[in-house]
């Protein structure tokens, strides 16, 4: 019934359901003085139905007894009630962010990244700033690395490679982990320099990253394709344009990155060399 009346379930949740816990003191306060108030009106007409003689001997004073016991059994009620509310907010929370990470990294899901591209396209921005870009990042021989370390270790790797690719990019930029061996970066407002640049920055350093695991050295590489993200165009055919760099690129060799409607990348001649800021992003340092 809730489903089919949103406007039922916004009011009951904000009547019922608190965020914080100062929110649910305060509220507790406030529910236990309305029942208290209530308490005290209904105290003369039942008096006066059930127990004339007293309401009329003792009349304030059963007032004041009605107002207190309301408050001394609301009051634990009413907070218990508020305490499962917190609960459940905190928990309702830890699924919304289950939901949206993956297990194995804690990157964005797939799901997730999806929904965040939507919504910078229902944002449309402003038309001055440079475009987003999309890269997609896939390991080199990752099947060999189960092959050789295990399985274990190479659940290991991705999660290396995961902190190694979003230490890799600014904060605002979104990093997900896709499925498997294939993550994708988000560059917001990089602009065709910064991506070919961050892109190169990436493989780089992954090139450079180790793992180790249980007394062994785990090093891997990795393919990236990417391509710009006009303003307004349709994630698919981006997500389609940066999968084809991404053949391109395992065609290429491997270990490289390739743009689509971009000039091959060129390599970084000192891997890891460069410091992250927005001017050696864009170039300019
Ligand atoms: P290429 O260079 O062409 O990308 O080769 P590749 O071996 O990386 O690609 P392929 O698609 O042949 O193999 C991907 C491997 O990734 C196979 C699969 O077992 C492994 N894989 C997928 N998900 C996970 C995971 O969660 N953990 C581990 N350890 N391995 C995974
Ligand atoms: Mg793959
Ligand atoms: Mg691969």
């Amino acid at each position: 019934m809730l489903s089919r009346n949103p406007r039922l379930a916004d009011m009951l949740e904000r009547i019922f359901i608190v965020r914080s816990v100062a929110e649910a003191i305060r509220r507790s306060i406030a529910w236990c003085l309305v029942i208290a108030f209530i308490a005290v009106i209904l105290t003369d007409p039942l008096f006066a139905v059930f127990f004339p003689d007293l309401a009329k001997t003792y009349g304030p004073s059963v007032r004041a007894f009605a107002f207190g016991i309301a408050i001394l059994v609301s009051a634990p009620i009413v907070a218990l009630f508020f305490r499962m509310s917190l609960r459940m907010v905190s928990f309702n929370e830890q699924l919304k962010d289950m939901a949206r990470h993956d297990s194995l990294t804690g990157l964005l899901n797939r799901a997730a990244f999806e929904e965040i591209i939507a919504g910078r396209a229902r944002d449309s921005g402003d038309d001055a700033s440079p475009e987003d870009a999309l890269i997609i990042i896939d390991i080199d021989h990752f099947k060999s690395i189960n092959d050789t370390y295990g399985h274990a270790a190479g659940d290991h790797v991705l999660r290396m490679v995961s902190v190694c690719i979003a230490g890799n990019v600014f904060e605002r930029d979104y990093v997900a982990r896709l499925g498997g061996e294939e993550f994708a970066v988000l560059l917001i407002g990089a602009g065709a320099s910064g991506a070919v640049r961050a892109a190169e920055r990436i493989r780089s350093a992954l090139e450079e990253c180790t793992s180790h695991y249980e007394g062994r050295v785990i090093r891997v590489t990795a393919s990236l394709g990417g391509a710009l993200y006009p303003r307004g165009a349709a994630y698919p055919s981006v997500y389609r344009s940066a999968d084809f760099a991404l053949y391109r690129a395992k065609d290429a060799g491997r270990n490289t990155c390739e743009f689509n409607g971009l000039p091959t990348v060129p390599r970084n001649p000192k891997p890891g060399a460069e410091t992250l800021t927005e001017d050696t992003n864009r170039g300019i340092a």
